[in-house]
């Protein structure tokens, strides 16, 4: 059988996280030469949250190619109601599914996708420049030591998430003064505070800023800490009225999300949670005092400004995606989800049913030939992103990129 030619037959992934890898499957059994770049451990943004309970069900969490491959060496999936944690997803799904015989020599961790481009072809070339689709794409992959190699696709998909470029906390969603200085000793992970990070919690008080489902996550486990431990406290702080956290909705059809915001609420009734609530406020400014270890945030408010003294600071105010890495390739982006252009279109016309869009061929593509983004990443800042969504988008490019692939043979 003749090697591979990368120029012909390689898809190259980006990203090892639930949506990455359901689509290495998917590639496989579509006979793609494919590979997997991940700049961490398999499924490392799973594994940053790994302790918190998902609200999707087994049934849900697990696509159909991951099932199929998982089948065939004997390991089955639950496929019930029941809600696993992130961990529990990750060590039964995901990091078997990578070490499966046909991927372990396909799945690439500790290798960073630094930059793309295509071979001999600048983004500003013109039109009638040679067809872009002729030229590889051209990866510059680093690894845990930072040595670089260049390696080359004839079709990219970027399942690259979003966890690794947390918005910041300050006005307007830029950082705030002394945010990026202070950033490395804060956090913008939705932290285990009662297991790994409980000493960092446990009698201090703790600012968390943002109203979504992560700060609810952390305010509802803070709660638990201040029942356990005296001194504990929360100050939870929102740009939003507090009427509606953000993804918070009527009949949510998951009823372990509904659950989830109701906890939350639940706190700010029960002075045993010790938890306080700054609505309509922003972040301006922090301050570091290296000798009590503490932080001076500068609010502000519509009223005017307020300061909180605490000990510790998390930013839960969403996602985007890292753009650095695609910058060189011809992508509509959308001005305000930094997703792909004709898919947030549609996600915003479908309004408070987005989680329920499955995404065409038109939504996911970009005027660059053979590259596609999928996953968590395709939804960028918009969020609303659910994993069978991501299932449908492996369908969508798995399909395309063969009809390409069997057109140029
Ligand atoms: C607290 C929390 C709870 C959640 N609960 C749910 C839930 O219940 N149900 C649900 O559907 N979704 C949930 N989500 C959203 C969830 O993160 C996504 O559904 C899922 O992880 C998306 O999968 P993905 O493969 O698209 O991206 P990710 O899981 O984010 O994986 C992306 C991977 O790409 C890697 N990577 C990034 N950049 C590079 C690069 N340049 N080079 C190489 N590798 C790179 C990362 O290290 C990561 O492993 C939750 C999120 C959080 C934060």
């Amino acid at each position: 059988m003749a090697a591979p030619d990368p120029a012909r037959d390689t898809l190259a992934i980006i990203g090892a996280g639930p949506v990455g890898l359901e689509a290495a499957a998917a590639a496989l059994a579509a006979g793609f030469d494919v590979h997997v770049f991940e700049r961490g451990d398999v499924a490392a943004h799973v594994q940053a949250w790994g302790h918190v309970p998902m609200f999707t069900p087994w049934r849900s969490n697990v696509g159909p190619a991951a099932r199929a491959l998982l089948a065939r060496h004997g390991r089955h999936v639950p496929e019930d109601d029941s809600c696993p944690t992130g961990h529990e997803f990750a060590e039964r799904v995901l990091l078997p599914l990578a070490a499966t015989p046909e991927l372990a020599p396909r799945v690439h961790t500790h290798a960073q996708v630094v930059q793309v481009s295509r071979r001999g072809a600048l983004r500003s070339d013109a039109a009638d420049a040679p067809p872009r689709a002729d030229r590889p794409f051209r990866l510059l992959v680093r690894d845990a030591g930072g040595r670089e190699n260049l390696l080359h696709a004839f079709a990219l998909l970027d399942a690259s998430g979003v966890l690794g470029a947390p918005c910041a906390m300050g006005t307007g969603g830029i950082a705030a003064r002394q945010e990026l200085y202070l950033a490395p000793q804060m956090s913008y992970q939705c932290d285990d505070v009662l297991g790994l990070r409980r000493a960092r919690h446990a009698g201090k008080r703790t600012l968390v800023v943002g109203g979504g489902a992560g700060a609810a996550t952390l305010v509802v486990a803070l709660a638990q800490l201040a029942r356990e431990v005296p001194g504990t406290s929360t100050a939870w702080v929102m740009r939003g009225d507090g009427t509606r956290l953000r993804g918070e909705r009527d009949a949510d059809p998951l009823p372990a999300r509904a659950a989830l915001f109701a906890a939350a609420r639940a706190t700010l009734d029960d002075s045993s949670a010790a938890i306080t609530r700054l609505t309509g406020c922003e972040v301006e400014a922090f301050e570091y005092n290296s000798a009590t270890h503490r932080y001076r945030v500068q609010l502000a408010h519509a009223d005017g400004a307020r300061t909180e003294e605490v000990d510790q600071v998390i930013g839960q105010c969403g996602y985007g995606a890292e753009r650095s890495v695609v910058r060189e390739l011809q992508r509509a982006e959308c001005p305000r989800t930094g997703g792909s252009q004709a898919l947030a279109a549609a996600l915003h016309g479908a309004g408070s049913r987005a989680e329920e869009l499955r995404a065409t061929l038109a939504h996911l593509s970009h005027p660059e030939p053979g590259y596609l983004e999928i996953g968590a990443r395709a939804h960028a800042r918009l969020g609303a992103f659910l994993l069978p969504q991501g299932h449908a988008h492996v369908e969508v490019a798995i399909a395309h990129l063969a009809t390409l692939r069997d057109r140029a043979s």
